[in-house]
């Protein structure tokens, strides 16, 4: 699988950490492409596995105008062989999706699904988180999607964030009740809870006084509302933060689950081999780090914890499954993981704890 990291946005979300910026000085897309295509070329023996799945993320990769997109595309189908591919994803913004751009990015011929980054439907709270679009805009741009021919559509929502203004009064579940409209014109949804990252506008604000964020009880309220709405529209959630009717799960994103190898392309990008992570640092230097077995066990427990397969009980190492099984009995008696003869899975309390549970079980 290839992962090709595109490092624009018009403008930085106001709770964004991602490795993003706006055009300007040296980082113009032109040169970027150029220097993508030659990292194509000088990588192009590196992926052994068969190439099922390729996601352009970001940043911001709608912003690229179709142009320097087919550009890159050609370069991919010249280094690499795409006659296994499966899944091709653009991330993308609803401003950017006008009847003009989905109509040149299907002419490409490779994209097949499309992520958009739609965040709520309150049109308060894009305000304040620094979207770029309006509820309404988000609406017309699945329907333009749609229309254009794109069926497997990916919607991103955050949840846990305040509602009406940045002091205003925390809404209880408000903005989720208003995501239904969407709800059956996608076929996957992925949910996020509003996290503050160091070095953000929220976290400034956060700092500052200027915000208040609702308590975890909120958060919690929220989440299972929003499970509970997907739930009876018929998505299901396979993922802590991932729902998908069946069929439409991110086979991309289940693969980094599953520790497949992949190749990822463009600044701030990783490339996993199986056994060693290496990334481009934005800088131009490239960093490495050889995963130990330790690295690799609790790797598997933190990807594995996360989904609602769970841990496979086959993937864990002889030597530490009874360490294992005495650690997560407290988890069984909670009722956050049910055990069968297979696996060790979360239950929908249990996914909101994976991180938690993941930690404590990691070995040295
Ligand atoms: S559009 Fe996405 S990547 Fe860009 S600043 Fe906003 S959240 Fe970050």
């Amino acid at each position: 699988m290839i992962y090709v990291h595109v490092p624009f946005c018009h403008r930085k979300c106001t709770y964004c950490a991602f490795f993003s910026r706006p055009e300007s000085g040296k980082w113009k897309v032109e040169s970027y492409v150029d220097v993508l295509l030659q990292e194509m070329e000088l990588r192009r023996g590196e992926q052994a596995h068969p190439i099922r799945t390729v996601y352009f993320g970001g940043g911001t990769p709608s912003m690229l105008p179709i142009g320097h997109l087919a550009r890159i595309v050609e370069g991919l189908r010249r280094c690499f062989d795409l006659s296994q591919v499966e899944e091709v994803t653009l991330e993308a913004n609803p401003e950017d999706l006008t009847p003009d751009y989905l109509a040149a990015l299907a002419s490409l011929g490779l994209f097949n699904r499309l992520s958009i980054g739609i965040q709520s439907l309150d049109d308060d709270v894009l305000r304040w988180l620094n979207r770029r679009h309006t509820s309404r805009q988000a609406i017309d741009a699945v329907e333009r999607a749609h229309e254009a021919g794109f069926h497997n559509i990916s919607v991103d929502f955050i949840y846990g964030v305040v509602s009406a203004s940045p002091m205003g009064p925390i809404s209880p579940i408000g903005p989720i009740s208003l995501i239904s409209p969407i709800v059956s014109m996608v076929n996957h949804i992925s949910v996020y809870s509003l996290t503050v990252e160091a070095g953000t506008a929220l976290a400034r604000q956060v700092e500052q006084g200027r915000v208040a964020l609702p308590d975890e009880d909120e958060v919690v309220r929220q989440y299972f509302a929003l499970h509970d709405l997907l739930e009876r529209e018929g998505l299901h959630q396979y993922e802590v933060s991932n729902y998908a009717r069946p069929g439409f799960e991110s086979r991309h994103n289940s693969r980094y689950w599953d520790r497949t190898p992949y190749l990822g392309l463009g600044p701030g990008a990783h490339s996993f081999d199986g056994q060693c992570r290496h990334w481009n640092n934005p800088d131009g230097t490239v960093g490495e780090e050889l995963l130990t077995p330790a690295d690799a066990y609790n790797e598997l427990l933190m990807t594995s914890l996360r989904t609602v397969r769970g841990l496979p009980l086959e993937a864990v190492p002889e030597g530490q499954k009874e360490r294992l099984h005495r650690a997560m009995q407290p988890y069984v008696d909670c009722g956050w993981i049910e055990r069968s003869d297979r696996f060790y899975r979360p239950t929908p309390e249990g996914l909101l704890h994976a991180d938690g549970m993941a930690a404590a079980l990691f070995i040295a």
